[in-house]
């Protein structure tokens, strides 16, 4: 496979258009700034995504329930957390072409303005930094004054904390557990971009894993190599992913450890995910603002305690998209070159092709529409196609990612086996179609 660097992000988002991934919003009237759709193969790649997170997190375990809490919440909830007050970014704009950064991305930051390059370079006088406020705020009920004011939260983990009472009194959990949400968040960016990297609109996979004070130095070394290992097991190259721990000067004030799970993409190690200890600091202040004991009781010891709170909080979107840079290849073959995406069988969002080898061949194309509904019956997404040449309705599912082709020729009518090819080896090998589905679901 070649080297990450030699990808370049223009090829990926070109391809993601060409092929249905990802869309810029609103096309048809010029697209809206940092905006993004998913296409029909990309809302698959991007539910398996999240569908993966959530098996590993919850469905999987007996220490982690679920939650979908509302983007909207009460005001409180913000002042409460800080975001009010202190969820912001600096920003520094240039007085000449009028683009606007973020004061500590000044580095790696563009000016539009060509040929000039980095912020000022076009000849303009930057301002001093101003903080500047990343909650999107909107109102509600048809009342426009101060009091109707509310926020789309910008971060699903408030979500899972004024509702730690709720789920502790319904659920029968104990310390340590979690409690895990995805769902859409807001940040009103002042420099997003690298395509879905940096957006406005954005899904976050977070959890909250509620513990003893005595026990989050381990709970915390858990959940960083827990979180690291899922990327590597969903097919992420190792040379390509790290641990990044934050310096005492780059933590939250609330937080005594944090790491970033971090990715090489072809624009540079970038944050896929942060692990933070962020102690009992959001329990304790929810508590204190709204009145609502918001400890745990113990009757084993009879005594009550905050629970201190580990955070794996990742972002649905960033995993996507390393998912995609990472299985992106243009393979040199003798004649020709072919784009093919390597992603992991249970992200593809294509599992199966069947390819009945002539359109007209009666047989074959029952054959074929037959197996592809076997397989859709049984859960695993299947696309019939029988239209072009053989090669290129190969190359195509190659551009999908998808893992396998199944193909049906006049042997198969004779003997009622098909020809299997891999995308990543391009061999090709003979099974009865009876075996496809055990096949494709021990692959999956
Ligand atoms: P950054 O430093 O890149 O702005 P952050 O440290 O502010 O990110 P967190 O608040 O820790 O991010 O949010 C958790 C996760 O949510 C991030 O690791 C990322 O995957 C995702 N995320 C945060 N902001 C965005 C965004 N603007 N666009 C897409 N995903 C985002």
């Amino acid at each position: 496979m070649s080297a990450v660097d030699e990808k370049t992000m223009e090829k990926i988002v070109a391809l993601c258009k060409r092929r249905g991934f990802v869309f810029p919003s609103s096309e048809i009237y010029g697209g809206l700034n940092s905006c993004w759709d998913y296409g029909p193969l990309g809302v698959e790649l991007k539910r398996n995504v999240k569908e993966a997170w959530w098996r590993s997190m919850v469905t999987s375990r007996d220490d982690i329930v679920g939650l979908d809490a509302s983007i909207l919440m009460h005001p409180k909830v913000w002042e409460t957390s800080g975001h009010v007050a202190g969820f912001s970014d600096p920003m520094v704009d240039c007085k000449k072409c009028k683009a606007r950064f973020r004061a500590d991305h000044l580095e790696t930051a563009r000016c539009p303005e060509k040929p000039s390059k980095k912020p000022g370079e076009c000849a303009g006088e930057l301002t001093e930094a101003r903080q500047f406020n990343l909650m999107f705020k909107t109102q509600l009920g048809p009342v426009e004054d101060s009091g109707a004011v509310v926020f789309l939260r910008p971060e699903t983990a408030q979500g899972i904390f004024v509702n730690f009472k709720s789920v502790v009194e319904s659920s029968r959990v104990k310390p340590p557990f979690g409690v895990a949400q995805i769902g859409k968040s807001f940040r009103n960016e002042i420099t997003p971009g690298n395509f879905t990297f940096r957006t406005r609109e954005f899904e976050q996979m977070e959890m909250e894993f509620f513990v003893p004070p005595d026990e989050a130095g381990k709970w915390y070394d858990y959940w960083c190599e827990t979180r690291r290992q899922w990327y590597l097991d969903l097919g992420l190259r190792e040379e390509n992913l790290r641990m990044r721990t934050h310096g005492d000067d780059e933590l939250a004030h609330y937080s005594v450890g944090c790491a970033d799970v971090e990715y090489l993409f072809p624009f540079g190690w970038s944050e896929l995910e942060g692990v933070a200890n962020r102690t009992d600091f959001d329990l304790k202040r929810h508590s204190e603002a709204s009145g609502e004991n918001l400890t745990f009781f113990d009757n084993e010891t009879n005594t009550h305690f905050t629970p201190y709170v580990i955070e794996p909080a990742a972002g649905a979107d960033r995993a996507t998209l390393a998912f995609l840079v990472d299985s992106f290849e243009e393979e040199k073959l003798e004649k020709e070159t072919r784009t093919v995406l390597h992603l992991h069988p249970r992200l593809a969002p294509i599992k199966a092709a069947i390819l009945p080898l002539v359109k007209r061949e009666e047989g074959m194309v029952k054959m074929g529409q037959e197996l592809a509904k076997q397989l859709r019956d049984a859960g695993i997404s299947a696309f019939y196609d029988e239209k072009s040449a053989i090669g290129r309705r190969y190359r195509r599912m190659d551009e999908a990612g998808t893992p396998y082709c199944f193909t049906i020729d006049s042997t198969s009518l004779e003997d009622g086996t098909v020809t299997v090819r891999d995308r990543d080896s391009m061999e090709q090998s003979r099974m009865s179609a009876q075996e496809v589905l055990p096949f494709l679901r021990e692959k999956i």
